[in-house]
């Protein structure tokens, strides 16, 4: 550790705060591996101190704040991020290492959110019943429920942040976020947005830290919800601590993503879609392709067509326009990935392409690098198969059916995402009904749905009943209250019970 390196903290009430006295976490530059930064890890005192400042904001301000007063500052905040993409874009590839112009298109995903958050006039709009009975009328609302806080993983700093605070704030709450400690500084710079965009001090809190934040936010009296995004341990952790301390939890966890093509499928469209899926942002992606399903004969012809595209995959740092790949996010966890091939072989898999003998560029020699990785007979069960990488490994498995691949499917715990490529659309309709998945994609690699639908996982990738933004993330961050009103002009006193006559 360095006195030099610069030092990030957390953003709380409005501005900056050092928190000199803690802890700290190295940020690493993946392409070069060495310790760019050192991030602040809070403790429970910081997180307590975010948190009540948050709440003096809910309560003096924001729970009151008028539909346009929200609307005017999610749109100034729209310009701003818009206005600073390329910078943000910047700031991902220096602490993740994805190329530029797949942090460019994170950083647009989660635009999506703030601009469909921008409609919150219309989307808190409630139900009314004139006349239920003599005099009275119906109606429901829906309010905030004070403050929130999110938990997000290092492999998207901005567009997982982004699904969940925008609506959270349009909602009229208070927003603690907690990012990752592997690349904190785009939390922090976007903490800096809203404020330029006439936020209220205190309405978006920034809390750096690792294990000790987080448990700090879940058992806090104080905050009402709980978004998460991260691998199934922590999520299901999460999940159970937040709802034991009575607090309302969306927590989503890991995945293991399966593409199933099938005989009759335009073979190298589907070759194409296996390698943009599985080895975009090197694999570390939740909605990754990480298994082909090859149905029939359909494995012999489609793993060269794989083989033949990852010979050409240009690898580098994310900032060379050239790259269509960058490093793993940390040394760690690139071992842990090169590790599975070994695994691969001891459980019996075929290793077609071993990533582990890609060579640096100049300079980049000790980035955390690892070329893209192709398994072939890999079986159900089998470790490389069973378990998530969260890497540039792909996986091939064989089945005679298509039956047997939608069951290989629902055997598994995860449910996150799952596509199928095929030119029948019977069969397409019968996968979409019968897969156990929750977001599905037909002859579509990666089916991330739109800002407007709701993106979450079944099964193991999410914990809670709601997924993340669109009509669910409105539903997340408000409680439902029915009113029911009688303005009567006529006076008398009645006292038997209320009914329709
Ligand atoms: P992670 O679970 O290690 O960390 C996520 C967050 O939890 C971070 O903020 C981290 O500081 C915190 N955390 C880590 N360990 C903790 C612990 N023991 N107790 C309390 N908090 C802890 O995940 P990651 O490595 O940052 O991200 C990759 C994972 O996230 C993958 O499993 C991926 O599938 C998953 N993911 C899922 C989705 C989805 O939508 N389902 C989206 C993105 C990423």
């Amino acid at each position: 550790m360095s006195d030099d390196l610069p030092r990030l903290g957390h953003w709380i009430g409005g501005k900056a705060v050092t928190d000199e006295s803690a802890t700290t976490g190295d940020v690493f530059d993946p392409a070069t591996g060495a310790v760019a930064k050192q991030v602040a890890l809070a403790d429970a005192d910081t997180v307590g101190q975010a948190v009540a400042t948050a709440r003096a904001a809910w309560d003096d301000g924001w729970r009151w704040s008028t539909l346009t007063q929200r609307a005017k500052v999610l749109f100034a905040f729209r310009e701003l991020v818009t206005e600073h993409r390329d910078e943000l874009a910047r700031l991902i590839v220096a602490e993740h290492g994805k190329v530029l112009a797949d942090a460019t298109g994170e950083v647009q995903r989660g635009l999506e959110v703030v601009e469909f958050a921008c409609g919150i006039p219309h989307l808190l709009k409630g139900g009314f019943s004139e006349q239920v009975s003599t005099g009275i009328d119906s109606y429901s609302i829906r309010q905030p429920l004070g403050v929130v806080a999110g938990i997000t993983p290092f492999n998207f700093p901005a567009m997982v942040p982004m699904w969940m605070f925008p609506l959270a704030i349009a909602c009229g709450n208070t927003f603690v976020l907690k990012p990752s400690e592997k690349d904190p500084s785009v939390g922090l710079r976007l903490a800096e947005l809203w404020a330029d965009a006439g936020l209220p001090d205190g309405v978006f809190n920034v809390v750096n830290g690792a294990r000790e934040a987080v448990d700090a936010l879940l058992t806090h009296p104080e905050v009402a919800a709980v978004s998460f995004v991260g691998s199934t341990p922590v999520a299901k952790h999460v999940f159970t601590t937040a709802t034991e301390h009575g607090k309302r939890v969306q927590a989503l966890g890991g995945a293991k993503n399966h593409m199933v093509v099938l005989p009759d499928a335009d073979l190298d469209l589907a070759a194409d879609a296996a390698v943009s899926a599985g080895y975009g942002s090197a694999g570390e992606r939740c909605m990754a392709i990480s298994a082909v399903v090859a149905v029939g004969d359909v494995a012999d012809r489609l793993v060269p067509l794989i083989e033949q595209r990852i010979a050409d995959l240009p690898v580098g740092p994310g900032t060379d326009p050239t790259s269509e790949m960058g490093p793993l996010v940390t040394g760690e966890h690139r071992d842990r990935v090169a590790g599975y091939l070994d695994v691969a072989v001891e459980d019996g898999a075929t290793v077609v392409v071993d990533g582990r003998g890609m060579i640096a560029s100049a300079g980049y020699e000790d980035g955390f690098w690892l070329g893209p990785c192709l398994v072939d007979h890999v079986e159900p069960g089998m470790r490389v198969h069973a378990e998530e990488i969260f890497g540039p490994v792909l996986s091939v498995l064989r089945v005679d059916t298509f039956d047997a691949a939608i069951d290989l499917i629902n055997a598994m715990p995860f449910g996150n995402g799952t596509a199928v490529f095929t030119t029948d659309g019977g069969t397409a309709r019968r996968f979409q009904a019968e897969i156990e998945v929750g977001m599905v994609g037909i002859n579509v690699p990666i089916p991330v749905p739109m800002a407007y639908y709701s993106f979450g996982g079944w099964k193991d990738s999410l914990f809670g009943d709601t997924h993340m933004h669109g009509a669910d993330g409105v539903h997340f961050y408000t409680r439902g209250k029915v009113v029911t009103s009688r303005w009567t002009d006529t006076s008398g006193l009645k006292l038997q019970f209320p009914t329709h006559e």
